[in-house]
C-alpha cells in the first residue's frame, strides 16, 4: 500500500510514519514543519507543503494514487483556541474540508482522521464511551468535532470510508528513542515534569489540589503513542475489510491522578519533580477516562505499552537524551 500521512513530522505522526515504514508501506508525509520536525523521520518522502493548498493536493493527487490517507496535522492548544478561535477553524475544520473535497474529486476514498477526546466536552460519566454526547467546551474540541460531521456527510454523499479516532492523552515516546515529544511551545504534562527534572524548564505547576478525586489532582486516560499508531493501522485494514465508518476512542481505560504521574516520574528519573502548587487551569474536567472497547473489540486493537512506568521511562529516555 501507498499511504499519505499529512502531519507526520509532528508527535504522533511520526511514529506511525515509523509504524508504516516497518510494515513495509510506501509513505509520503505532507508537513509544512510549522510545528513538526524533519528529522523525526524514519523514513518516507517528505514534502515539505501546506496541505490545504488545493492546487498542490490536485497535482500531488494526480501523479500518486494513494490507497488512503492519515490526517494528523493540527492545531491543539485549547487555551489559544479560545483566544483566537479562527486559527482553529481555519487550521483544523476549513483545511480538512478542501482535503476532503481533493479526495472526493480524485477518488481517494479511505481516511483515518485525528480527533479528540475533546469532542465529549465536560464528562456525563466515565469512563466515556463513543456514545457519550458531543457539546466540546472549546472551538479546539468543535474544530475537530466539526470535521467529524463532514466525515459523516461525506460518507453518506460520496462514499467516503472514514474513522475518527478520538484520542485521550497521548504520551510517551519510541522504546528506542528515536523519536518523542517536541512540542514548541509545549504543555503536556509529562514533557513538562521531565524537563522540570532536567532544570531546561522551570517547576512544574501543578493546575489545582481541590478537584473531586481521591488526591484532589485531575485524573487523564494516558496512552502511549505507538499503541495510537497500532490503532490508525488496524483502522484502515478494518475499513480495507469493508468495516462501517465510524468513530473510536483511544485510551488505556485507566486513570492517574496528576499526583500520580508526578510520582512516577520521580521514580523512573531517581529524581524528585520540582512542583509549585498552581491554581486550576480553565476548562480542565476533573475526570477523562475513556472506554475503548468498541476498538477493542471492532478493530482487534490491544495496547501492550500499558503501564504509566513504561509510559514515562519511554518519555524520560528520549527527554534525556535529546538534552
Ligand atoms: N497539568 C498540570 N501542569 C502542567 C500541565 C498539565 O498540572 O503544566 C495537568 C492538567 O491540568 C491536566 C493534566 O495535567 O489535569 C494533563 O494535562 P495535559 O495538558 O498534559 O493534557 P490534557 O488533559 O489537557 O489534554
Amino acid at each position: 500500500m501507498h499511504y499519505l500521512v499529512i502531519g507526520g513530522a509532528g508527535y504522533i505522526g511520526s511514529h506511525m510514519v515509523k509504524l508504516l515504514i516497518g510494515e513495509g508501506h510506501g509513505v509520503t508525509i505532507v508537513d509544512d514543519l510549522s510545528s513538526g520536525h524533519a528529522d523525526a523521520l524514519l523514513g518516507g518522502e517528505l514534502i515539505v507543503h501546506d496541505f490545504s493548498d488545493r492546487a498542490f493536493l490536485d497535482r500531488l493527487f494526480s501523479s500518486v494514487k494513494f490507497d488512503g490517507v492519515f490526517h494528523f496535522a493540527s492545531q491543539i492548544l485549547v487555551g489559544e483556541s479560545v483566544t483566537n478561535p479562527a486559527k482553529y477553524y481555519r487550521a483544523n475544520t476549513f483545511a480538512t474540508l478542501t482535503l476532503l473535497e481533493a479526495m472526493r474529486d480524485h477518488k481517494i476514498d479511505y481516511f483515518v482522521f485525528s480527533s479528540t477526546a475533546a469532542v465529549y466536552g465536560e464528562p456525563e460519566y466515565t469512563p466515556i464511551d463513543e456514545n457519550h454526547r458531543k457539546v466540546p467546551v472549546n472551538p479546539y474540541g468543535a474544530s475537530k468535532y466539526m470535521v467529524e460531521m463532514m466525515l459523516a456527510d461525506f460518507h453518506r454523499a460520496h462514499g467516503l470510508k472514514y474513522v475518527a479516532l478520538r484520542y485521550f492523552n497521548a504520551a510517551g515516546a519510541d522504546p528506542q528513542s528515536r523519536l518523542g515529544e517536541r512540542h514548541e511551545p509545549e504543555t503536556h504534562l509529562i514533557p513538562l515534569a521531565l524537563k522540570a527534572v532536567l532544570g531546561k524548564k522551570p517547576p512544574l505547576k501543578l493546575f489545582g489540589r481541590d478537584y473531586d478525586t481521591p488526591d484532589g489532582t485531575c485524573i487523564r486516560d494516558y496512552i502511549h503513542v505507538d499503541d495510537l499508531s497500532s490503532a490508525h493501522l488496524l483502522a484502515m485494514q478494518y475499513l480495507y475489510a469493508g468495516g462501517e465508518s465510524t468513530a473510536f476512542n483511544l485510551g488505556n481505560g485507566a486513570g492517574y491522578s496528576v499526583q500520580q504521574v508526578i510520582d512516577v516520574v520521580g521514580k523512573v528519573t531517581g529524581r524528585p519533580v520540582p512542583v509549585e502548587y498552581a491554581p486550576r487551569r480553565e476548562g480542565d474536567p476533573a475526570r477523562l477516562v475513556a472506554d475503548a472497547s468498541k476498538a477493542k473489540k471492532v478493530l482487534g486493537w490491544q495496547p501492550v505499552l500499558t503501564g504509566l512506568e513504561t509510559i514515562v521511562q519511554h518519555a524520560w529516555n528520549w527527554e534525556a537524551a535529546s538534552q
